[in-house]
C-alpha cells in the first residue's frame, strides 16, 4: 500500500520510494490499527521536525502547477469517494478542484523557491542602529503531520549591519515560510535563517506564538493552550537586549 496517496502512473512517486521510516507492510488495507499507525500517530502528536529544511524532494518542481492541480484534484476525489461522499451533489462536486487550487496556489504555494520574496535592500541612512521590531504579523500556516492550521503571531526584530529593508517585506518573508506545510519549529528557524541572509547580519530573533487545530480540534481537544517558539542569534543571544525585545513584545498594542 502506497503510503504517499499517488498511483503508480503518476510521476508523482519517489524514485527511491522512501515513505518517512514507516514501512508499508502491515499497513492496514483491512482497516485494522496496527503498531505502524500507532507510530504515525506519536510522531504527529510529538510535532518533531525532521530537519531544518522542508523536506522536498529533488524532481518537486518537474510537474508545472496546473498539473499538480489536475493531479491533486483527481486524487482528492478519490478520498472523497472512499468516505462515501456523492460527489454528484452540487455541494460536493466542485471540491476537489478547489481543494487541489488552494493546496498548489495557496496554502503550500511557499513550497515553491520560484515565489520566494526578493527584497530589496536600502542603506541605513538614518544610522539607526538600535533594534527594530514588527510584532503581531499574521501566521497562518498547517501542521505538516496532520494538515490542518496553525494559527497565531510571529515577532521578528533584527538590529542592521548597515542594511536595511521595507516593512512589509518582512510580513512577506514570514507569509512565505507559512505557506507550506511545517512544524512549528522548522518555521522559527526558516524565517531566521533567511532573515540573516537577507539583512547581512546574525543579529535577528523570532518568535512565534500560535495555536495548533491538530490540538483544539482533535487528538487532546486542548482549545486553550498555544506554542511558543523562538530564535535568537547574534546580539540577541546577549540578556539585555533579548529582555528588550521581550518587553517589546509583551506590551499592549497600540490601536489606530
Ligand atoms: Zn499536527
Amino acid at each position: 500500500m502506497k503510503l504517499n496517496g499517488t498511483s503508480s502512473n503518476t510521476p508523482l512517486n519517489g524514485s527511491n520510494g522512501k515513505q518517512n521510516g514507516v514501512s508499508s507492510n502491515g499497513h492496514g488495507l483491512n482497516g485494522h490499527y496496527t503498531a505502524d499507525d500507532e507510530l504515525v500517530d506519536d510522531i504527529g502528536d510529538a510535532h518533531s521536525a525532521s530537519s531544518i529544511d522542508t523536506p522536498m524532494r529533488p524532481d518537486a518542481f518537474d510537474l508545472d502547477d496546473d498539473l499538480k492541480v489536475d493531479l491533486i484534484e483527481e486524487h482528492f476525489r478519490e478520498i472523497m469517494n472512499i468516505l462515501g461522499l456523492d460527489l454528484n451533489d452540487d455541494s460536493l462536486s466542485g471540491s476537489p478542484r478547489r481543494v487541489a487550487k488552494m493546496y498548489v496556489k495557496e496554502i503550500f504555494r511557499g513550497l515553491n523557491p520560484a515565489n520566494k520574496p526578493k527584497p530589496t535592500l536600502f542603506d541605513n541612512k538614518f544610522r539607526y542602529d538600535e533594534m527594530l521590531v514588527e510584532k503581531d504579523i499574521t501566521v497562518q500556516t498547517y501542521c505538516e503531520h496532520h494538515f490542518v492550521p496553525i494559527i497565531g503571531k510571529a515577532h521578528v526584530a533584527y538590529i542592521s549591519s548597515g542594511k536595511v529593508i521595507g516593512l512589509s517585506k518582512l510580513n512577506r518573508i514570514v507569509e512565505y515560510f507559512c505557506k507550506r506545510p511545517q512544524v512549528q519549529e522548522r518555521l522559527t528557524v526558516q524565517i531566521a535563517e533567511e532573515l540573516k541572509t537577507v539583512l547581512e547580519t546574525d543579529n535577528v530573533a523570532v518568535i512565534i506564538d500560535a495555536k495548533h487545530l491538530c490540538v483544539s480540534t482533535r487528538g487532546v481537544h486542548d482549545v486553550n493552550s498555544s506554542t511558543i517558539t523562538a530564535s535568537y542569534s547574534g546580539k540577541f543571544e546577549d540578556e539585555a537586549t533579548k529582555q528588550e525585545l521581550l518587553r517589546y513584545v509583551t506590551q499592549p498594542s497600540i490601536t489606530i
